[in-house]
């Protein structure tokens, strides 16, 4: 909550508008200039908001002003003009160094003290807080654990003595230590490889939820800011905001020539991360039971036309796998007409779930050689997806 008396320098008058109660950073015509007066600003009259709760990435090309940005934040760098806002104060009236103590900071390769363990070093904040050792040894292990890591085993190693993704847990855990509302990270997971980089954002957008953090995260990677961010501000050179925007509207309703360049010719391909799974886009082929005998099933599946068929039991439908029309026929050619079709039914090697993305699902199938997938909900059969599903969604939204 923002309360009235914490309004330091929000007296009516000041020229700026009252900052929207659910915004937790408001910058309001921010600029930077670290020249002269008059020499081109890094950051020239920004101003845009971040709700509570909400992971905001800042993305652009190397030197539009998104570092400066961020660190105006924390007052690692002072504006020039304009004010920024934390949590319903002007951070000109807070001092920096307690601003700084209230706001997680994380950075690439974590910033990790490298002569402190672990454990040290995520009790950073928390010590110069003056909290009581027992009460911080227990939260540090809560931390680590929540973090991926285990206390015991990694706790008292230095940071040298880590891989790259359990350095940046660290510099995660460190961040959130003293529970502050807001996170500023700075490409926090440039420096790790490509698979572990996707654990760890997966794991890092999850405990972001769970803990109701406000997140302004930089990146200069774009589909980083669009699997994990609620909203993308787009920057040109100049902290100039092209597109404050959920990624879905980004990708599909880009606001300038700039824009359209910067999310380039993938802009499909990215889409796929934000198209959700809609079940009325879903295939729905013939159903057969385990207990259907194979005569109707052959017959049914020739006027089906397809060569597959799907089985399912009870109802609501559960998953029993598919059975190939080729072995049905066969049966039939051989007289064998008092099978069923449970004797011939294949199980499925993976499904997908329906609140995944269709980038999920387009990637499990291709991993497999079925050019169909069955897409749950929980336990309950919902339809099937195929290629040409892909291509249905993806193409509903592209402008003619
Ligand atoms: P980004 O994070 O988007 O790469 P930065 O915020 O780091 O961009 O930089 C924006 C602009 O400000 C760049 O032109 C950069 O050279 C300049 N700049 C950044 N930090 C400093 C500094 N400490 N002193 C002088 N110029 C700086």
């Amino acid at each position: 909550m923002i309360h009235a008396q914490d309004r330091a320098g929000g007296a009516p008058g000041d020229g700026y508008p009252d900052e929207p109660e659910d915004e937790v950073i408001r910058f309001e015509q921010v600029t930077k200039r670290y020249g002269r007066p008059g020499s081109a600003p890094a950051v020239g009259e920004l101003t845009m908001g971040v709700r509570r709760g909400e992971l905001v990435a800042l993305v652009g090309p190397s030197g539009c002003g998104k570092s400066t940005i961020l660190r105006m934040v924390n007052r690692l760098v002072e504006p020039t003009g304009g004010r920024v806002v934390v949590d319903g104060r002007d951070n000109a009236h807070v001092d920096a160094v307690a601003l700084r103590r209230g706001i997680g900071y994380v950075i690439q390769a974590g910033g990790l003290l490298p002569h402190r363990t672990v454990r040290q070093n995520v009790a950073t904040v928390p010590r110069l807080l003056g909290w009581d050792a027992a009460v911080v040894r227990t939260r540090t292990d809560e931390l680590l654990e929540l973090v991926g890591l285990d206390p015991w085993a990694h706790g008292d190693r230095y940071p040298a003595q880590l891989s790259g993704g359990q350095q940046q847990r660290v510099g995660v855990a460190r961040a959130l230590a003293a529970d502050p509302p807001v996170l500023l990270m700075d490409e926090p997971f440039g420096a790790v490889d490509p698979v572990v980089r996707d654990r760890l954002q997966t794991e890092f957008r999850r405990i972001q939820q769970e803990l109701g953090k406000t997140v302004l995260f930089v990146t200069h990677d774009l589909d980083e800011a669009v699997k994990l961010a609620d909203r993308i501000a787009v920057f040109s050179v100049g902290g100039v905001l092209e597109q404050y925007a959920a990624p879905g509207t980004l990708l599909s309703d880009p606001a300038s020539e700039f824009v359209v360049r910067f999310i380039g010719s993938d802009r499909g391909l990215r889409r796929l991360a934000v198209t959700p799974i809609r079940p009325e886009d879903l295939e729905h082929p013939l159903v057969l039971a385990p207990g259907d005998g194979v005569a109707y099933a052959a017959t049914a599946m020739e006027v089906d036309g397809r060569s597959w068929a799907l089985v399912l039991q009870g109802d609501p439908g559960r998953l029993v796998g598919w059975v190939p029309r080729g072995p049905l026929t066969e049966a039939m050619r051989r007289g064998e007409r008092a099978g069923r079709v449970g004797d011939h039914v294949r199980p499925f090697d993976v499904t997908v779930q329906a609140v995944e993305t269709m980038r999920t699902a387009f990637s499990t199938l291709l991993a497999q050689e079925l050019r169909f997938l069955p897409v749950l909900d929980g336990e309950e059969f919902v339809g099937v997806l195929t290629p040409d599903v892909v291509h249905t969604a993806l193409r509903r939204d592209v402008p003619a």
